[in-house]
């Protein structure tokens, strides 16, 4: 069985949510994690994790907001309403942003304040209401490791993971409840540093996801739409890197995103 920890399935992409059900389990993929967003989506996470057994909800402030002239603390606020009021339906925080690749010439220092805010305000939000976090990295694995710290929060994940095998080395000598998140992008061709990591960190630490409808995995990539049933092919290329049995390896992939999302073990609806 496989679980899809990080998809847009509810994106206007995708107009038929059923046909996507249905190539889930054509591959396999038997839950996948959705993103709520207020802005550019055809369905909320929350109502579709609501209706559907194979979703979950997580929740989030959209970092493209940190540079625009947004009222940091409003926004938090307004995230720890709507985390009050669904909690049931929502399995974590998603996702906290260090990005310095995309970061404004002029106003860079501005720009990272921003940033560190937002990271320590929802982390806080995940403190109170006892949610996991999942953090975004690029080009920013230094303050990200140092604000971790800092935060005080151990069970994290580090998606779309794009950094080397020191990088996990560093995280998980920090916390035990690390996790390290393995998308499309380790199945491309030039990605070695990321494969000798996913070739090497505890099969325990390991977890897989489209962000669908990006990052199409090898075989699909000439298509421009990802899909959650695609997470098969992440798997399989983990599969490929690793010395564990297949059947070994998909299992315990799995159960790490139930203990992730502190899913109990679910009655079986299939
Ligand atoms: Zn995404």
């Amino acid at each position: 069985m496989i679980f899809d920890t990080h998809s847009h399935l509810h994106f206007k992409d995708f107009t038929d949510i059923e046909n996507e059900i249905k190539i889930m389990r054509e591959y396999g993929v038997k839950y996948a994690t959705l993103v709520w967003s207020d802005c550019d989506t055809s369905a909320d996470a929350i109502e579709l994790a609501k209706k559907y057994p194979h979703f979950f909800a997580t929740v989030w402030i959209h970092p493209t907001d940190v540079w625009e002239n947004i009222d940091i603390f409003t926004e938090i606020e307004k995230l720890d309403k709507l985390v009050e009021k669904e909690r049931e339906n929502i399995v974590a925080i998603w996702e906290i942003w260090f990005d310095y690749f995309h970061l404004n010439e002029d106003k860079i220092e501005e720009e990272k304040e921003k940033q560190k805010e937002l990271f320590f305000g929802q982390v806080e939000i995940a403190k109170k209401y006892n949610l996991p976090v999942i953090i975004h990295t690029r080009n920013a694995k230094d303050d990200t490791l140092k604000y971790i710290k800092e935060s005080g929060i151990k069970k994290f994940v580090i998606h779309c993971f794009t950094e080397n095998y020191e990088f996990t080395q560093d995280i998980m000598d920090y916390s035990p409840e690390a996790y390290f998140w393995f998308s499309g992008i380790v199945t491309f061709k030039k990605a070695s540093d990321i494969q000798d990591a996913a070739s090497k960190i505890p099969l325990s630490k390991i977890l897989v996801e489209t962000d669908a409808p990006y990052l199409t995995p090898e075989p699909f990539r000439w298509q421009k739409i990802n899909t959650s049933g695609y997470t098969k092919f992440v798997l399989e290329k983990i599969k490929e890197l690793r010395g564990e049995s297949r059947e070994e390896i998909e299992n315990q992939i799995f159960e790490n995103s139930l203990n992730f999302y502190w899913i109990p073990a679910l009655s079986s609806w299939a």
